[in-house]
């Protein structure tokens, strides 16, 4: 079956409003396999909608229309579907429809509005459809062998309405008979993450798999289709085999957050995380306290912004500050080691980088991250990386970066295998922080 949805409404045409009817819409058909070939939004404008109408209907098996039945002077879908399914006919005042209007301003002791009657009108030989949210009653009509279900705009009135009015006579299949499921990855480029697959991605290849990339996370997306419990079964299938191929880059599946999976892991080892932050800002502490439960394996952290604070707060050398400057991997290691020591955990992380715009220099461009990890009685290790991007993406990746590293840590993910965006630490700097640190 092949569906159509079409929004109506100036404050979507105009991008004041957000089209969350066709979206949902469209959703719930994707879970009984029906695949929706257009979505359309036109103005509140009678000639447009009459046109939009008759367009999507050839093209559909289902119509599904949203908005503009209300009683107002803009609210002309009524009168639209009527010049196309019954052109030159008067619209007609259905018995049911006033009943209903009745009975939703009578407890009220509310006088109706004139304006409020043209509710109860429809196209002749179309039905009204019940609303138990709203004075707008649905309409259903046919034209040209395509089904049309026109609905409320307010998205709970219009959720109602489908649910229980128009889903039931679409004979859809009662369960999910099409199952969603994601795989993320972090620290692997677009690319790469699409060779590693090789065939899975094959569009002819199903469950169907497709990879898309969103706050520098990269995820394959898996749709599996087929009567139950098949879909079920396929999609666990191919979601093991993803998370094999991006192995170690993969972290999560479904809602899981790259904190989540640290949180996750850091449980599981009874292991205890401190974090002391330069360039995020926080932003890696907030990564993990988004996660609920943060606080049996998170002790907390600083944000050392100055020389100074990282000075007092993190006994960072004063004199490594004042060789090597504060964003380098001598520092960073110092920051970690000294969080470790501070903050009584097993597990530390440290950020300090450049994010830009300005700040930037030949040997360390905007961009230039490093993150450390330091763990009690085991050499800390220090990755440099030149993140591409503005400040806020550049913060971004390095709280990202930051948890990824720990994650390979607990999974004792060897050191040779890179992150994306990674560069080699310099040789002088390196020797430096072994020295210097321990
Ligand atoms: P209407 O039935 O056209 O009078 O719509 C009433 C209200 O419902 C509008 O003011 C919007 O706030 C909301 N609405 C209408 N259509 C949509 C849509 N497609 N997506 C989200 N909200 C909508
Ligand atoms: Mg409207």
């Amino acid at each position: 079956m092949r569906a159509a949805i079409l929004s109506i409404g100036d404050e979507l045409i105009s991008g004041q409003t957000l089209d969350g009817n066709a979206r949902w819409l469209a959703g719930q058909l994707a879970e009984r396999a029906v695949t929706t070939v257009e979505f359309r939004i036109v103005a509140d404008d009678r000639a447009a909608i009459g046109t939009a109408i008759g367009e999507l209907a050839r093209r559909a098996d289902v119509l599904l229309v949203t908005g503009g039945i209300g009683p107002t002077a803009d609210d002309l879908t009524r009168q639209a579907l009527g010049d196309v399914l019954t052109p030159g006919r008067e619209l007609v005042t259905d018995p049911v429809g006033v009943e209903h209007l009745k009975r939703r301003f009578r407890p009220h002791h509310r006088r109706m509005p004139p304006s409020n009657r043209v509710q109860a009108q429809r196209p002749p030989d179309t039905r009204l459809l019940a609303n138990p949210r709203g004075t707008a009653l649905g309409i259903a009509g046919e034209h040209e062998g395509c089904r049309i279900y026109v609905m409320p705009g307010p998205p709970v009135e219009m959720r109602t309405m489908y649910r229980h009015q128009v889903m039931p006579e679409l004979d859809l299949p009662p369960e999910a008979v099409r199952v969603t499921g994601q795989v993320h990855a972090l620290g692997l480029g677009e690319s790469a993450a699409d060779e590693r697959l090789g065939p899975i991605t094959d569009r002819r290849r199903r469950p169907k798999v497709g990879i898309t990339h969103s706050g520098s996370i990269v995820t394959a997306r898996i749709i599996a289709e087929g009567p139950p419990p098949d879909p079920a079964a396929t999609l666990a299938e191919t979601r093991a085999a993803i998370v094999r191929a991006w192995t170690p880059y993969a972290y999560g599946v479904d809602d899981e957050t790259i904190g989540s999976a640290v949180v996750a892991l850091l449980r599981q080892r009874s292991r205890r995380l401190v974090t002391a932050e330069s360039c995020t800002g926080g932003g890696l502490a907030k990564l993990v306290v988004d996660v609920a439960g943060a606080s049996d394996v998170y002790v907390g952290g600083w944000v050392t912004y100055s020389d100074d604070l990282k000075r007092r707060c993190l006994d960072v050398p004063a004199d490594l500050l004042h060789r090597h400057g504060a964003v380098s991997a001598p520092v960073a290691g110092a920051m970690a080691v000294g969080a470790l020591a501070a903050g009584g955990a097993d597990e530390a992380l440290a950020v300090t980088g450049i994010a830009g715009p300005s700040g930037g220099s030949p040997d360390k461009e905007v961009g230039s991250v490093f993150i450390a990890h330091a763990r009690r009685d085991a050499a800390v290790s220090v990755r440099r990386f030149r993140f591409p991007g503005d400040r806020e993406t550049v913060r971004d990746r390095s709280a990202k970066w930051a948890l990824q590293m720990l994650r390979w840590a607990l999974l004792e993910v060897g050191r040779d295998v890179e992150l994306l965006w990674e560069v080699p630490v310099d040789v002088a700097s390196a020797s430096c922080e072994t020295s210097d640190i321990t």
